[in-house]
């Protein structure tokens, strides 16, 4: 049995651990990066309280079993059943799933695009920028179409804290979204917090708002509509990847059924931004790799009732001070979904896979040494029904934590110290405001 996975990023690694954990058999796995980055960490960046994690392919596939191609897949060669990469390297497979992600294009003229990491630097010299009194109107647009506004909330909050932490007067932030509401995805309640978050930050939300252009400090909308601003953050709009052999819509996502199945194309399998799901969030990708590794399970007979993919979306929204936890079934008439300050799933990871989350969730500190996880362990868990005395006793827990770090420190055990650290931005999802130098620093005396 030889199955193709073709991508580096959340959906074919989680795919890679999905079927390492069912069958023994020839895993390809071909990708053009050497690192993942897990993306989304990178909000918190610019403001010095987390660092964009990298993890080393190779590694991972060594430890999986998996034969990695360095480059890329450009056709599927369905007839024939193999997979065709860029330089004709052909490989044959019994099942493909095509993990390839979206095209991430920039559509705002003169603005900055926030696409992940690598512009992680300018949103920092743009913060700069702002505690120098240079700009002092920010606008954050999300693209027509975009289903994952997360980041872009986030992004605001962290510098309406970062702003009023340094005592920057007269900074005016706006987020201009198509959404009908923040966050609808998350449905009502979710949206309520939100507007709540950002009205107590004195963030200005334009919902129903789509961003036509933007000329030299005029941002125009569709309705006609313009406002003043000194610089605009905008999310990238998202394009399909344009494989060859592949069936695609009309942005080029492919259509795939509800077991992960591309439509039309026995055997090939396709997980993530790449396809025609609307939602494009890592949480879902996990979900449709899973779903596309019990089909193919089951193909083989090691397995007599595969799931369907039905979409959960899980959350967490860095908020500058404790994060959000947000869960709610993806449909369009969500009304209702959970909210809290507790962790909604174990471990609390960003990206909430069933493999990924707790695979990479082994941090350095936390569980040095231990093995590849056997099976999944990613746990949901209800809202707390006293969400303040909850918030109260996290606050404490946190001082305490950093109590017990610094003491640590101190004393001169450097690991101990580090280990709270890590227990603190697991909870946290980042460090507190000047934590990010000191796990530097004590990493250095640690000897890491
Ligand atoms: C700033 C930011 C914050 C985010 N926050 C969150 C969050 O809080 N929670 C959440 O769930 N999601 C979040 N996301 C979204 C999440 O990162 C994506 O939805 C997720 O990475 C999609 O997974 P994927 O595997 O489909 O694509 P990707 O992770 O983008 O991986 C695609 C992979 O395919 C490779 N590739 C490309 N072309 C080819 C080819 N032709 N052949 C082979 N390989 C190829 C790429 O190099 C890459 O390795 C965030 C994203 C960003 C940018």
């Amino acid at each position: 049995m030889r199955v193709a996975i073709c991508g580096g990023g959340v959906a074919a690694l989680e795919a890679l651990l999905a079927l390492h954990e069912r069958l023994p058999m020839h895993i390809d796995l071909i990708a053009p990066n050497r690192k993942f980055v897990y993306q989304p960490m990178a909000v918190a960046e610019p403001f010095g309280l987390a660092r964009t994690q990298l993890f080393e392919i190779g590694d991972i596939a060594q430890e999986l079993g998996a034969e990695l191609h360095v480059g890329s897949l450009e056709r599927v060669d369905s007839a024939n059943r193999c997979v065709v990469l860029a330089g004709g390297t052909s490989l044959p497979y019994d099942a493909a799933i095509v993990a390839v992600g979206a095209r991430r294009n920039t559509w705002l003229a003169g603005a900055m695009s926030f696409g992940g990491a690598d512009d992680a630097g300018a949103f920092a010299e743009l913060l700069v920028r702002m505690e120098g009194g240079v700009v002092s109107q920010l606008a954050f647009a999300a693209p027509p179409g975009v289903s994952w506004t997360l980041p872009l909330y986030e992004l605001a909050l962290l510098t309406a804290s970062r702003v009023a932490e340094r005592g920057v007067a007269g900074v005016q932030l706006t987020i201009l979204t198509p959404e009908t509401n923040p966050l609808a995805s998350f449905g009502t309640t979710a949206s309520a917090m939100l507007r709540s978050q950002l009205s107590d930050r004195g963030i200005r939300l334009r919902a129903n708002a789509t961003v036509e252009k933007l000329v030299g400090t005029r941002l125009e909308l569709s309705t006609g509509e313009a406002m003043d601003v000194e610089e605009v953050v905008a999310l990238p709009r998202l394009e399909g990847p344009g494989i060859q052999g592949l069936p695609a819509d009309a942005e080029g996502f492919i259509p795939i059924d509800d077991r992960c199945q591309v439509l039309g194309l026995e055997d090939v399998y396709a997980a993530g931004d790449a396809t025609a799901f609307p939602v494009k969030q890592g949480g879902i990708a996990t979900q449709q790799a899973d779903v596309a590794a019990e089909s193919i399970a089951a193909r083989l007979g090691a397995l007599s009732q595969p799931s369907v993919f039905e979409p959960m979306l899980r959350g967490m929204l860095l908020t500058g001070v404790a994060p959000v936890y947000l869960r709610a079934g993806v449909d369009a008439t969500a009304a209702h979904g959970d909210v809290a300050p507790n962790p909604l799933w174990m471990p609390p990871t960003k990206i909430a896979g069933l493999y990924l989350g707790p695979y990479l969730a082994r941090g350095p500190y936390l569980a040095r040494g231990s093995a590849v996880v056997d099976r999944p362990s990613l746990e949901d868990r209800p809202a707390s029904r006293d969400p303040e005395a909850l918030q109260a006793a996290h606050r404490e827990a946190r001082e305490l934590a950093l109590d017990f770090a610094e003491a640590d420190a101190r004393s001169g055990d450097f690991r101990s110290a580090l280990s709270w650290l890590e227990v603190i931005e697991q909870f946290d999802g980042a460090l507190p405001a000047g934590y990010l130098a000191k796990r530097d620093a004590w990493q250095t005396h640690a000897g890491d």
